[in-house]
């Protein structure tokens, strides 16, 4: 442990003092982190999350709101100052105003605090007052969790495994051809630096858009408020014989090197290590979509994305947890509305299946885990067609493409998570079984009835696992 991870250790324990004497003598604060990969459907859930929560009307499996323990719920200002708050009110108004439309994605943390007052329960219950309970709302994108495995590879070590891995990927030919003309042994120059930079990202993206995970870093997908900085500004290189003083080689080492101390650890002490409860939307519909190399992809990545659940996975987290864990983890496949409810179990038997290696980790560390399909925002209602004399499940909604309204079938999922799971790990180019198919709905114009939030699927489960006990 290095001298900046002791002084990372000790304010976290004082912080964790303080927290703890805060809340036992006042009030209570769950720290609730959503995370997942970019169009997960992160904003959309907090948003929709957040409006059923101030209006229950369609929350009966949270059971503090089924049995009017919980009087009201309003927004407060958030804790941390220097954190942008989650612009809940925008979110809501392109999702439910007049002409309804999904709102901009997670690019960055954002954070927002919803507290109640809830009447406790039990025998002395009535004789008390009313409590108040904060919940602290910590968005971040997934691909950030990514950058754990960076903290403990030197530049050296982590430019030659980049370099190894992309060599045969046709996305990465550019920036490969590149790099040929480059010498890292003669002194920096900014300029050549930024477009290395700016070629390696882009290489970044198309690789990402193309269904790879191993995108590190994080940033250079979502670089949040760093974009530009000379943090950012460095890209693997092949290592020189000799790296000379204010080589390029040896300024790239220092930028990667700032990128761990500089972005990677305050994300993970600030934000990550003070999360309670976790959910990770994942999108497995569009992945099954996509076909069998997206799943498997997804399925890596979890696994990557996950190890962060895991203590002791890392030495600098383990000194930030300091014993402490995540409480609970729900893994959440969204974008469920795409489905008729019969299909549902088969869709959270998949996910379930998915992340099993990840989830096992997560369990052993002592982690209530659970998974779930959902649907933040529902945007179809079911309908059954008849088909060639067969009966089919199907949703209707408005298309986001052309805007008309249709009804759609979108595959049957099999049982067995396995026939999905198996050729995507064995390789295979598409699903023999079946075609799954995916329409892209947009949200429908919806009269909220006072008191009502958005329509959903299953949100009211979630938050009933996420942080029920503590209502
Ligand atoms: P983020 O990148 O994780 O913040 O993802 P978003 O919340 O912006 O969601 C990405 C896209 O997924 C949205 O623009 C919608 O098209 C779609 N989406 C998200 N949630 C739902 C949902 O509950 N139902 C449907 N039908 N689509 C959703």
């Amino acid at each position: 442990m290095g001298l900046g991870d002791i002084a990372d250790s000790i304010t976290r324990q004082i912080e964790a003092i303080g927290d703890a004497t805060s809340e036992a003598l006042f009030e209570p604060v769950i720290r609730i982190g959503v995370t997942g990969l970019s169009r997960a459907g992160k904003t959309v859930f907090i948003t929709s999350l957040v409006a059923n929560l101030m209006n229950r009307g369609r929350m009966p499996g949270l059971v503090a709101a089924a049995d009017g323990r919980i009087q009201t719920a309003f927004l407060q200002p958030q804790p941390d100052d220097t954190v942008p708050r989650f612009d809940f009110e925008t979110h809501l108004a392109a999702m439910t105003g007049p002409t309804p439309h999904w709102p901009a994605s997670t690019r960055t943390t954002s954070e927002l605090r919803l507290s109640f007052r809830v009447q406790p329960s039990g025998l002395l219950g009535g004789l008390r007052g009313p409590r108040t309970v904060h919940l602290d709302i910590v968005d971040y994108p997934g691909e950030w969790l990514l950058d754990l495995s960076l903290l403990d590879l030197s530049y050296a070590d982590w430019a030659a495994q980049v370099l190894e891995r992309i060599k045969g990927r046709s996305q990465a030919q550019a920036y490969l051809g590149r790099l040929e003309q480059v010498d890292g042994a003669v002194p920096l120059d900014e300029v050549q630096a930024k477009e290395l930079a700016q070629a390696f990202s882009s290489y970044l993206r198309t690789a990402r858009e193309d269904g790879y995970s191993d995108c590190t870093p994080g940033r250079f997908l979502l670089p949040g408020d760093m974009e530009g900085s000379p943090a950012l500004t460095f890209a693997p290189i092949a290592r020189p014989d000799t790296t000379p003083r204010k080589s390029l080689w040896r300024e790239m080492e220092r930028r990667f090197e700032a990128y761990k101390s500089r972005v990677v650890k305050p994300f993970f002490r600030d934000h990550f290590s003070k999360i309670d409860r976790q959910i990770v939307l994942v999108d497995v519909l569009g992945a099954i979509h996509a076909g069998p190399a997206a799943l498997e992809d997804l399925r890596r990545a979890m696994a990557d994305i996950l190890t962060a659940f895991r203590p002791g996975a890392n030495a600098f987290l383990s000194s930030l947890f300091l014993g402490r864990r995540v409480e609970r983890i729900l893994f959440a496949a969204t974008k469920a509305d795409h489905l008729h409810h019969s299909q549902h179990p088969r869709l959270t038997a998949i996910t379930e299946a998915l992340l099993r290696d990840a989830r096992d980790r997560a369990d052993f560390a002592g982690a209530k885990t659970a998974a779930m399909s959902i649907a933040a925002l529902r945007t179809t209602v079911e309908e059954t067609v008849e088909h060639d004399g067969e009966e089919l499940d199907c949703v209707r909604g408005q298309l986001l493409d052309g805007g008309k309204t249709a009804a759609f079938y979108p595959g049957d999922l099999p049982e067995d998570p396995t026939r999905l799971l198996v050729p995507a790990r064995d390789g295979a180019e598409k699903w023999l079984d079946a075609d799954y198919q995916i329409m892209r709905f947009a949200p429908a114009a919806v009269s909220l009835k006072s008191g009502e939030g958005p329509p959903h699927i299953r949100l009211d489960k979630a938050v009933e696992f996420l942080i029920g006990d503590r209502l």
